[in-house]
């Protein structure tokens, strides 16, 4: 999708502070951080949100979560939060950009 913003960012056409990547997936830090650290994990592929997962992209959501847990590592390395990290995800209307991700947001 050529006009969503998180795309753009996967192909690194758009700037960010990846904190890890590999072939299929990505992690950035938040451009309007909630607390010090908060990190957006992304698919690289353009997925829209939950609603387009069905049970045929188990695997998929298998080895996206297995990339979730090592930014999570990698945030408790980094930033030490006294409190832990908070793994959520928005759907609905509380989706601001129409590309899956988790945030990820040390807590202090
Ligand atoms: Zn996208």
């Amino acid at each position: 999708m050529a006009e969503c913003i998180f795309c753009q960012i996967a192909e690194h056409k758009i700037h960010a502070n990846i904190v890890l990547e590999d072939d299929e997936f990505m992690a950035f830090f938040d451009a309007n951080p909630v607390t010090r650290g908060h990190t957006l994990v992304i698919p690289k592929k353009h997925v829209k949100d939950f609603a387009d997962l069905t049970t045929q992209d188990a695997e998929f959501i298998k080895r996206y979560l297995v990339f979730v847990e090592k930014v999570r590592q990698e945030l408790l390395k980094r930033f030490k939060p006294d409190r832990g990290i908070r793994v959520s995800f928005n759907t609905e209307k509380l989706i601001l950009v129409q590309h899956l991700h988790a945030h990820l947001i040390p807590v202090y």
